[in-house]
C-alpha cells in the first residue's frame, strides 16, 4: 500500500505539472500522452501504475522488459521500447513492444520488418533523431539529414507504421535548441506524411519545455518512480 500511495502522489504531481505546462504554452492536454518509464523497477510497480490509470509504459532494455511484461498482470498497457536497439534484438523487441522509439538506421528498419512479418497489427516506429549540435558516434539517433530517407523506407514496409519522431535533449545543456530542432523536423515530416505526427520528447528534467515545443509523448521515469540505481 505504501508504494501505491507514493506512486499515486508522484503521478498526481506530474500530471498537474503537465496540465500547467499545457495551459502556459497553449497546448491541448489531450494531445499529450504520458509514458511512464519503468526501467529498473519491478513488474509490481507496473501493475500499480496500471491500477492508477497509467496506459503507457516505457522500457529501454530488451533483456529486462521481456520477462517483466510476462510478470505484469495488467493486460491493456501499451509498451514502448525507448532504448538504443541492436538489430539482433529486433525479433525479441517486436514481441513485447507496441511502439519502438529508437529507429535510427536502415539496417534496424530491415531487421524490424523481418521481425514483424507475422504481426496482425503493424509495429509503430518513431525515428530517433540525434539532437546533439555536434553528434558523436554511437550515441543513438539518425542525423537530421537522414530522417526523410528513413521515413521512406519505413513507409515502404507493410508491417511497420511510421508514427513520428523521437529525441533526447543533450544532458547538462539548455534543452530548448534540441526541442526546437526536433519540432522543425517533425513539421517537415508531417508536411509529407501527415499521420506521422508523434513527437516523443521530454523526460523528468525537461518535460515542460518539451510540451512548449510540441511534444505529444512524454517519457517520464524518475519523477514518478524515484531515482534509479546507477545502471539505469
Ligand atoms: C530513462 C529514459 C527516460 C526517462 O528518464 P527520467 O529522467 O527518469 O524521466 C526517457 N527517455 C529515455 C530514452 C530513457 O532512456
Amino acid at each position: 500500500m505504501e508504494r501505491k500511495a507514493e506512486l499515486a502522489a508522484n503521478l498526481a504531481e506530474v500530471k498537474s505539472d503537465i496540465k500547467s505546462a499545457c495551459e502556459k504554452y497553449g497546448r491541448n492536454p489531450s494531445e499529450v500522452t504520458l509514458i511512464v518509464v519503468t526501467k529498473t523497477w519491478p513488474a509490481t510497480d507496473v501493475d500499480i501504475l496500471a491500477e492508477l490509470g497509467v496506459t503507457d509504459v516505457g522500457e529501454n532494455r530488451d533483456q529486462e522488459a521481456k520477462p517483466k511484461k510476462l510478470e505484469v498482470t495488467a493486460q491493456n498497457l501499451t509498451w514502448h521500447a525507448i532504448g538504443q536497439l541492436q538489430t539482433n534484438k529486433a525479433k525479441s523487441v517486436a514481441n513485447w513492444a507496441d511502439v519502438v522509439h529508437s529507429v535510427d538506421r536502415i539496417d534496424l528498419v530491415n531487421a524490424l520488418a523481418k521481425a514483424t512479418t507475422e504481426r496482425s497489427q503493424p509495429l509503430k516506429c518513431l525515428i530517433q533523431v540525434n539532437l546533439d549540435p555536434n553528434p558523436r558516434e554511437g550515441r543513438g539517433g539518425a542525423l537530421p539529414t537522414q530522417v526523410m530517407d528513413l521515413a521512406q523506407s519505413i513507409l515502404a514496409l507493410p508491417t511497420l507504421q511510421l508514427a513520428g519522431v523521437m529525441g533526447v535533449a543533450p544532458l547538462d545543456e539548455d534543452p530548448e535548441p534540441a526541442f526546437e530542432l526536433l519540432a522543425k523536423i517533425s513539421t517537415e515530416l508531417i508536411a509529407v506524411h501527415p499521420t506521422a505526427n508523434w513527437v516523443s520528447a521530454g523526460m523528468s528534467g525537461d518535460y515542460a519545455l518539451a510540451i512548449k515545443h510540441g511534444a505529444t509523448h512524454l517519457r517520464i521515469g524518475s519523477s514518478i518512480l524515484g531515482h534509479r540505481a546507477l545502471n539505469g
